[in-house]
C-alpha cells in the first residue's frame, strides 16, 4: 500500500487550498477531473481571486446588489467589489500551482489512517477531508455528523443573459424560506433558486423563475412570455435573449459550523460546515481555512510540529470564528421567518449606506 506525507480527499476550493500550502509526498484524490464538478454559483470577493493569482478566471466584477421583495426593490452599494468567476479556470489554475499527485478515484471510506477508494487503499498520518458537505471520511463513523436540518439546498443554471448587478429575489411565491438569484458572468448569467430549509424539489421553482425572464433551461422548448420582475437592469429587457443552458447543477451546502478535527482527521470547507449561513458563502471560507490547515500540515511534514499540536492549532483557529458563524445563523433564522413586508422594512433599513457600508467592511475582515 502506498504511503504519503498527506492525503487530501476533494479537489475543489478547500482541497486545492490545503495542497497549496504544502510540499512533500502529497496525494490529492477527487472522484472527478479537477474543475469539472461545479456545484457553486462562483461569486466571491474580488480580492480573494486576485490573491490566488487566478485573475484570468474572473468573468465579471460587481459592485451592487439589488434585492427584490414583494414590497419593492432595494439597492445595496458594495464597498468592496465582488466578482463571478469561471470554476474550471480557477480550479485548474489553482491545481497548476500545487505540488501533489492528483488521482481520479471515488473515496469509499476509511480504515484508521487508510483511505479506501475504488482505485485502491492509500495510507498517511495526515489526512484531510475536503470532500464537501457529505464529509465522506467521517459520515460512516458518526451517523449524526451530517444533520439534514443544518443543510440548505440550491440549484442553478447558466443562460445567455447580460446584466450589470447581483440580484436576489426574496418572495415566498418563488421559494418558501429561500431565494432566487441572478449572477452576471459577462455574456451569460447564473440563475438559481435555493431553500434554507433544505427542500430539494426545486426544478419547477427554477422553471418558474426563468419564465420571469422569458427564458427556459432547454432552448428547444417554447419561450414563455411572462413579464420579467419589475425594476432594475434585470427587468429592463434591453439585453434579454434566450440561450442554451449548460445544464443544472447545485446541491446541499451547510449553514452550521461542524467540528474541524474528528478522529485525527482534518476537516476543511463544507465538510466542516465552513459555509456562512444566510449568504451561503463558502468559497472564501474554504480557501482561508484550507490555507491555514495546509500550512500547519506542512510544518508536521517538516517535523517542526507534532501532528496532535497541529490539529489543536487548526481547531482553535477555526473555533475563533464560531461567533461570526453563529451570528450569521441567527440572522438567517430570524430573517427567513419574517413576513415579507417586515423583512422588506428591515432590509430597507440595512440598505442605507451608513449601515450597510460598515457592516460589509466588517464582514470582509471576518476571513
Ligand atoms: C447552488 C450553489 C451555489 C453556491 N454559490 C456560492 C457562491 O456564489 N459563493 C460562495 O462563496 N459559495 C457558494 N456556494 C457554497 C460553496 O459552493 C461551497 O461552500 C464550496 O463549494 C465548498 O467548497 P469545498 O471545497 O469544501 O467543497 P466542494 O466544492 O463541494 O468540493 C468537494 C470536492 O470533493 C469531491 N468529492 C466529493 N465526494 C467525493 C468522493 N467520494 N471521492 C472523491 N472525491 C469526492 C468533489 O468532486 C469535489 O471536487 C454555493 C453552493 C451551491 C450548492
Amino acid at each position: 500500500m502506498e504511503n504519503f506525507d498527506a492525503i487530501i480527499v476533494g479537489g475543489s476550493f478547500a482541497g486545492l487550498s490545503v495542497a497549496s500550502r504544502m510540499r512533500g509526498n502529497i496525494l490529492l484524490i477527487d472522484k472527478k477531473k479537477i474543475g469539472t464538478n461545479q456545484t457553486s454559483a462562483c461569486c466571491t470577493i474580488l480580492s480573494v481571486i486576485k490573491n490566488l493569482g487566478c485573475q484570468d478566471s474572473i468573468l465579471q466584477e460587481l459592485d451592487t446588489i439589488i434585492l427584490h421583495t414583494d414590497w419593492g426593490d432595494l439597492t445595496f452599494k458594495l464597498p468592496i467589489p465582488f466578482c463571478t468567476f469561471d470554476y474550471q479556470k480557477l480550479s485548474q489554475g489553482m491545481a497548476k500551482k500545487i505540488d501533489a499527485k492528483i488521482i481520479k478515484a471515488q473515496v469509499l471510506g476509511r480504515e484508521g489512517k487508510r483511505v479506501i477508494t475504488d482505485k485502491g487503499k492509500f495510507q498517511s498520518e495526515c489526512i484531510v477531508d475536503a470532500s464537501g458537505w457529505k464529509a465522506h471520511l467521517i459520515k460512516d463513523r458518526d451517523k449524526d455528523f451530517v444533520k439534514k436540518k443544518c443543510l440548505s439546498f440550491a440549484i442553478e443554471t447558466t443562460l445567455d443573459y447580460k446584466a450589470e448587478n447581483l440580484h436576489f429575489w426574496i418572495t415566498p411565491e418563488l421559494v418558501r424560506k429561500g431565494v432566487g438569484w441572478l449572477f452576471p458572468c459577462g455574456e451569460s448569467s447564473r440563475f438559481g433558486v435555493g431553500s434554507y430549509e433544505g427542500v430539494t424539489d426545486l426544478n419547477k421553482k427554477l422553471d418558474l423563475f426563468l419564465s420571469k425572464f422569458e427564458l427556459n433551461i432547454d432552448s428547444v422548448h417554447p419561450v414563455r412570455s411572462n413579464p420579467p420582475p419589475s425594476g432594475s437592469d434585470a427587468s429592463s429587457g434591453k439585453e434579454r435573449r434566450t440561450g442554451t443552458s449548460n445544464g443544472v447543477h447545485g446541491g446541499f451546502f451547510p449553514h452550521q459550523l461542524r467540528e474541524p478535527v474528528i478522529d485525527g482527521i482534518f476537516l476543511v470547507g463544507d465538510s466542516a460546515g465552513q459555509c456562512m449561513a444566510l449568504s451561503g458563502e463558502g468559497i472564501r471560507e474554504a480557501i482561508h481555512f484550507g490555507q491555514v490547515c495546509g500550512g500547519l500540515i506542512h510544518k508536521v511534514i517538516e517535523r517542526k510540529l507534532p501532528l496532535e499540536q497541529a490539529q489543536r492549532m487548526y481547531r482553535d483557529h477555526v473555533l475563533k470564528y464560531r461567533k461570526a458563524f453563529n451570528i450569521m445563523l441567527k440572522f438567517q433564522s430570524i430573517l427567513i421567518n419574517l413576513p415579507n413586508f417586515w423583512l422588506t422594512q428591515v432590509l430597507r433599513l440595512l440598505s442605507k449606506d451608513i449601515i450597510f457600508r460598515p457592516v460589509m467592511l466588517k464582514y470582509e475582515t471576518i476571513m
